[in-house]
């Protein structure tokens, strides 16, 4: 091992890099084969685009490039709190949701405590907890559903936050409103229980955890303009906890974490319920749309809640490369340790339909479905 290896924090050595879904510029470098080829349902992104008025927003706002951003985030926070029926003081931004996770370590967490979180959860609670210092337990998830009685009975006296994905990713299920508020009945008070909500605004009847930050207990809601809103490419998300709470994470983070520009189209996108209703309808329409054709060629899957649907296809890697040839990038599940699973996002109904009929060339896949 290098030096640098032996200076650096021990933990490091542990952490593995996050795994993102395949941008599109590789995929067109490495197979020789055009940008406008390739469709991407690799990372839960919006098939539509950002909001028009979003768009118009930073195209203002890039003209304002030079100077830097609302460092207080002073509007995005106003108009998020305005349609929740909190205060700014509730909100805090975020570069991504992700960043908002780093947050919560960075103010909770010292080398030796732990947190709690579901087997198949999505991993960056974990490389953040690993970035720390501290252990993940990772809760059997029997159906691949979080189990919040089990989550609850994993939690040992040096547990400081417990996760729950709501929709989770990659399985794309829900925890419903009662197992909430069983869990939040009994989770000890100091314990911070975090809500990751990227997938919130694809609910047609979401559980209501708001009201928990409105109680004043320990609780941070994330959601994110990386989904619904398709601003993926901005970096911007946001936390909701009671104001003590944000102040805590507020001293965490950089100056400007959140640019001009991401906040400019947050704003406008969160404005504009029209884009938003049109992909949510566009998304139930896809995702009913390809689970009864994989009921049809006989592959498992889990319903999902979300903008996305896991699906067992044998060889998920090799799945992965086949598709990929073939200028469809979706994701392999293999970080997940779901070898036999991919992730599939939903996309326009024209991708959907690509997608699926090179799924079906494949023999493999080919063979069950005529089995
Ligand atoms: C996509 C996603 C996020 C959000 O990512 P950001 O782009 O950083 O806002 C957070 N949690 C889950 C479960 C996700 O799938």
């Amino acid at each position: 091992m290098s030096d640098l290896w032996q200076t650096a924090h021990p933990w490091l050595r542990e952490l593995v890099s996050y795994e993102p879904g395949k941008p599109i510029e590789d995929v067109a470098r490495e197979l020789g084969l055009r940008p406008e080829q390739i469709i991407k349902l690799a990372s839960n992104e919006n098939p539509l685009g950002p909001s028009p008025k979003a768009l118009a927003a930073m195209r203002e706002m890039l003209e304002r490039a030079h100077f830097y951003p609302d460092g207080g985030g002073y509007y995005l926070r106003e108009a998020i709190a305005g349609k929740l029926g909190l205060t700014r003081g509730h909100v805090i931004l975020g570069c991504g949701s992700n960043e908002i996770i780093e947050f919560i370590g960075k103010a909770f967490l010292n080398p030796g405590d732990d947190i709690v979180a579901s087997r198949h959860a999505f991993v960056v609670y974990k490389l953040m907890a690993t970035l720390f210092g501290a252990r993940t337990i990772e809760v059997p998830d029997p159906g691949y559903a979080h189990d919040l009685d089990a989550m609850l009975a994993a939690i040992t006296p040096q547990t400081k936050e417990v996760f729950i994905a709501n929709p989770n990713n990659p399985t794309g299920t829900l925890c419903s409103q009662e197992q909430i508020d069983r869990f939040m009945a009994r989770v000890p008070e100091h314990i911070v229980v975090v809500f990751d909500e990227a997938y919130y605004e694809f609910l047609p009847e979401p559980p209501d955890t708001l009201k928990y930050v409105r109680e004043g207990r320990n609780v941070v809601v994330l959601r994110t303009f990386s989904k619904i809103q398709g601003l993926a490419n901005l970096r911007i998300g946001y936390g909701l906890a009671k104001p003590e709470l944000i102040d805590v994470l507020q001293k965490t983070r950089q100056p400007f974490n959140a640019n001009g520009i991401a906040q400019a189209g947050a704003l406008a996108g969160l404005l504009d319920d029209e884009h938003q209703q049109k992909t949510r309808e566009l998304t139930w329409e896809g995702r009913d749309f390809l689970q009864r054709e994989f009921a049809a060629m006989g592959l498992e899957f889990v319903p999902s809640h979300a903008n996305f649907v896991l699906v067992r296809v044998g060889d998920g890697k090799r799945v992965f490369t086949e598709l990929m040839k073939r200028g469809i990038i979706i994701r392999d599940m293999t970080a997940y340790g779901l070898p036999e699973w991919v992730r599939v996002s939903i996309g326009t109904m024209e991708q959907n339909e690509r997608f699926l009929a090179e799924l079906k060339t494949l023999p493999e896949l080919a063979r069950r479905a005529f089995a």
